[in-house]
């Protein structure tokens, strides 16, 4: 392809693409198609001869599309949001343009400069404390995406906590108790954290707790739970080196009490060496954008790493995870291999930044410039408003399941535009509630037997309501109307429902409500027959 075929070719494709975006609502937005149904449409190999690209761009709309599910659509409710702006796909553009991988300052140094400049920019928005910010000891770092930062950081902590436990040794000595500790090592999450956690953990061969929670405590690391982990660590002769807190868990976006964790985990009362905090918030991070939830950053400086992703919610393109960490020597010093073809002056003098001590890979994209093109076109206010908006969108959502008592049950707080709820099984079958008026004025032995048939009737409701919730959901989801996610929390099955991409709008949500409704009403029905 030369230039003037790339012009003709590439304004065909921005065409295509616009045309995509504009009639997105238009298309149903999950793919109904059958596992390996491409194969089928594609020849057995490769051209022999180059083809056109008109022949080859007819393929996107014919084979491609009927196997996409459309994750800027309005009806896309699912998981998280993963957004693709127009700023933002012009920085991917350029990006693929100049392919820079500049593991090294040398490589490109606007590459590694920019992305310095722009995770400082992130780091004042988002009110992390200036012991993240770069001019200090700390620094940030673009990655592709948080499972690869918690990972990242993980190496970080276990190379610290073996360097503090091992500071007056050296030789033979240093080796054996590294061994000892490193058969013992334990990385901790809670029961709702992300599964990065506890795969960064099988990734580096190290063990994995989950500090349990509760619904009284909101499904949220509270400073009880993890006093008992640690004590149940010491008595299993395990050694913490790393936690994993989260700000904005998967399932229900809970929030764990970081004041409580940096209370237990005061530098001062820990035994050295210290534990690693690290604070995942993959996706409600982009909320800090609001001065409402900067107070959720308050004890940030108690702790040694932020991520989140900018290519969730904050309308940057996949893939922009970015992590902060308070002192960047953790990270260079656990990650820095330097052989011969890496060397150069610049690096040697220590004047600058080679990014490929930061992360995992070598070499790297150029993907500040997407965050770039999408701070500068949007504003922070505009950042601020498109957040605000799919707050407000989840209330009106919340508002909506609240308004049907006899359908609908929320399981958890509404928080950063997600909703989680329950589907109720069908009122007429519920049988009568036993000992309603409670137990306490039976005598002991009743009392047992009573506590017994309570709880096999809490238990019978708690299956029907999870069946009924299930094939809700799967029905709506076959269906592809809408696309929603179920999960399991202690053990109930819920639906969540969260929008958040440009086109969203309230008539959407609308309309996902309807669709639940009517589902839910089938459904009921159909279990009473
Ligand atoms: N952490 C949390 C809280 C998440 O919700 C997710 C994904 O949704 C992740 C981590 C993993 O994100 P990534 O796909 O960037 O690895």
């Amino acid at each position: 392809m030369d230039s003037s075929e790339f012009r003709k070719a590439a304004h065909s494709a921005i065409d295509e693409i616009i045309d995509y975006h504009d009639t997105i609502h238009g298309r149903k937005v999950v793919s109904t198609v059958s596992p390996g149904y491409l194969r089928k449409l594609l020849p057995s190999g490769p051209p022999e001869e180059g083809e056109k690209w008109n022949d080859i761009q007819k393929d996107i709309e014919s084979k491609i599309m009927p196997g996409l599910t459309h994750w800027q659509s309005p009806d896309f409710m699912a998981f998280f949001p993963s957004n693709a702006s127009y700023p933002s796909i012009l920085g991917e553009l350029y990006s693929a343009a100049f392919t820079a991988p500049a593991f090294n300052w040398l490589c490109s140094p606007a590459v590694t400069e920019l992305e310095t400049v722009i995770l400082d920019w992130l780091s004042r928005l988002f009110n992390l404390p200036p012991c993240f910010y770069s001019d200090g000891e700390g620094g940030g770092v673009i990655q592709g995406s948080a499972s690869e930062a918690i990972v990242t950081v993980m190496v970080a902590a276990r190379e610290r906590y073996f360097k503090r436990a091992c500071e007056d040794l050296d030789g033979e000595a240093r080796e054996a108790k590294i061994s000892s500790l490193r058969s013992r090592l334990v990385a901790l999450g809670s029961d709702q954290s992300h599964s990065s956690t506890q795969k960064a953990a099988l990734i580096l061969g190290v063990r994995y707790k989950a500090i349990p929670t509760t619904m009284e405590d909101n499904l949220s690391i509270s400073g009880e739970h993890l006093i008992q982990t640690l004590g149940e660590c010491e008595r299993e002769g395990l050694e913490p080196f790393y936690l994993t807190v989260t700000l904005g868990t998967t399932s229900t976006c809970a929030v764990d009490y970081f004041q409580e964790i940096q209370q237990v985990l005061r530098r001062d009362l820990q035994p050295a060496p210290e534990i690693w905090i690290h604070v995942d918030a993959a996706y409600a991070g982009a909320a800090l954008v609001c001065e409402e939830y900067h107070h959720l950053t308050k004890s940030f400086d108690a702790f040694d790493s932020f991520e989140m992703n900018m290519h969730k919610w904050l309308l940057v393109n996949f893939d922009a995870g970015c992590l902060w960490v308070k002192n960047r020597n953790d990270l260079t010093s656990a990650l820095s291999i330097t052989p011969s073809y890496l060397r150069n002056d610049f690096s040697d003098s220590g004047l600058v930044t080679d990014y490929r001590d930061w992360q995992i890979p070598l070499g790297r994209r150029f993907r500040s410039l997407k965050i770039w093109f999408v701070l500068r076109s949007y504003g922070v206010s505009g950042l601020k408003s498109y957040i605000r908006n799919h707050i407000r969108l989840g209330m009106v959502f919340h508002d909506m399941v609240l308004s049907q008592p006899d359908l609908f049950e929320i399981l958890a707080p509404p928080a950063f535009a997600l909703t989680v709820f329950t589907v109720k099984p069908a009122t007429e079958q519920e049988t009568e509630i036993p000992f309603e008026n409670g137990v306490s004025h039976l005598g002991a032995e009743e009392r047992k037997v009573a506590t017994g048939i309570i709880l096999e009737y809490e238990n019978r409701q708690l299956q029907r309501a999870n069946a009924i919730t299930k094939r809700v959901y799967e029905a709506i989801n076959a269906a592809g109307e809408i696309f929603l996610t179920g999960c399991v929390v202690k053990g109930v099955y819920a639906i969540r429902v969260v929008s958040g991409n440009e086109n969203t709008d309230e008539q959407y949500l609308r309309k996902a409500f309807d669709i639940l409704v009517r589902t839910t009403l089938e459904m009921q029905s159909k279990t009473e027959v």
